[in-house]
């Protein structure tokens, strides 16, 4: 299977998407936070010890493609995250990501916060090689 890097040079927005088959339990996932509009789920390929996703059950495609009236759904992820990520016991800190549109590295088209932390993290990103994009 391609990495992320590589499907991110060619994904784009539009469509269903391996998140909405998610919310619909059409596939599996390891599901950690669930109400009526979140779901927070692991990445089923951490780049740490944990490594989980924040999403809304409303397909947006993305951060740049959020307007005014997405402001309180954006803030429940982000409290989600939180709430969270003091559940999986990150008492030493942890990031938020959203990458978005090719630059950014998005692969899946519909907007997610990455909760990544279990181990010291470096800064600052940017540095590392897109092996797609050489
Ligand atoms: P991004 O590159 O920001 O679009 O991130 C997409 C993330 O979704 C990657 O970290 C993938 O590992 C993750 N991912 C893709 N498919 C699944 C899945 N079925 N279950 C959980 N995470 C997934």
């Amino acid at each position: 299977m391609a990495d992320e890097q590589t499907l991110s040079q060619t994904a784009k927005p539009g469509g269903d998407t391996i998140f909405s088959k998610i919310v619909r339990k059409e596939i599996p996932a390891q599901i950690l936070f669930e109400d009526e509009e979140i779901l927070a789920f692991k990445d089923v390929n951490p780049a740490a010890p944990v490594h989980f996703l924040v999403i809304p059950k409303r397909g947006i495609t993305g951060i740049s493609a959020v307007e005014e009236t997405d402001v309180m759904i954006l803030g429940k992820m982000m409290y989600t995250a939180k709430k969270v990520a003091q559940e999986q016991g990150l008492t030493d800190g942890y990031r938020l990501v959203v990458n978005d549109g090719k630059h950014g590295c998005q692969s899946v088209y519909h907007i997610h916060i990455h909760v990544i932390g279990g181990k010291q993290l470096g800064w600052p990103p940017g540095t590392e090689k897109c092996e797609a994009c050489l």
